[in-house]
């Protein structure tokens, strides 16, 4: 099994240290650990506690794979909050750091975080998620610099509506669009197993929306657990196969030097 979306203490909202998550991943016997810790622009453009830093994250990470790289194949990844005024700015500070995966993710729409209680302030769901999706059509249409769109559906966790549900059918336009657009870009999609944990079904995207992807043409598709603590790390990720072939996947996408590279799904135990 592989996981290409996990966070240790680099990142401000999690608990986990990278040494600990390597010795962890040995112990579950996973073949392929990404850490992908959050980098996220301050939407006025400043620096803020989201930002990486870079130069100390590089330094652990060479440290944890000389020391655990002869037991599990490791990568060094990144999750880049998108936002699409500032699309310049995340390329700039891109471009002079080492990455074998980024994902790339949207936290932030119209400056304001999708956490709290204000974007949804005074909106319809329908207005709050039409507004989400046109604001993750806009950056990876306008970005390259990404290998795969992390948690598409990831609004789901955080509104403050009863019906967390995001039927394709009544977004079927924005999110045909978000889908062919990573075909044609040839990126990934990322199926985000932490869905579980916030009560929203078993998998973001939903199944609905991994067999539209499917039925577009989609192959590439990267997996994680978007683990922030040990706990969340050890979730079973087994059963995420099986409902990944019966959504028609028949790879799992990896990622070295940010080349893709196709794994058998029934290889993934
Ligand atoms: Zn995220
Ligand atoms: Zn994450």
């Amino acid at each position: 099994m592989i996981d290409y979306h996990i966070h240790t203490k680099f990142s401000k909202d999690a608990r986990q240290t990278m040494d600990g998550v390597c010795k962890q991943a040995i112990d579950m016997g996973l073949k392929e650990i990404c850490i992908t810790d959050h980098w996220d622009m301050n939407p006025s453009g400043k620096s803020f506690d989201f930002d990486l830093n870079y130069d100390e994250y590089s330094k652990e990470y060479n440290r944890c794979k000389k020391l655990y790289g002869d037991k599990i194949n490791m990568r060094k990844g990144l999750e880049i909050g998108l936002q699409s005024h500032l699309l310049d700015e995340i390329e700039k500070l891109l471009r002079d750091k080492d990455f074998d995966f980024i994902l790339g993710s949207i936290h932030y729409v119209n400056k304001i975080d999708l956490f709290g209680k204000q974007f949804y302030k005074n909106k319809s769901k329908k207005d709050a998620f039409t507004e989400y999706l046109n604001e993750v059509y806009r950056c990876i249409s306008r970005f390259d610099n990404f290998d795969s769109l992390g948690h598409l559906d990831v609004i789901r966790r955080y509104c403050r509506y009863d019906d967390k549900d995001l039927k394709l059918n009544d977004y079927s336009d924005t999110i045909n669009k978000i889908l062919k657009t990573l075909i044609r870009k040839n990126k990934s999609l990322e199926a985000n197993i932490a869905a579980g944990r916030f009560g929203i079904g078993n998998i973001q995207p939903s199944e609905e929306i991994l067999k539209q992807y499917v039925k577009l043409g989609g192959k590439k598709l990267t997996l994680g657990s978007d683990a922030h603590t040990s706990e969340q790390f050890a979730i079973e990720r087994g059963k995420y196969i099986n409902i990944l072939s019966e959504c028609g996947f028949t790879h799992i996408t990896g990622y070295k030097n940010r080349q893709p590279y196709f794994i058998p799904i029934d290889e993934l135990e």
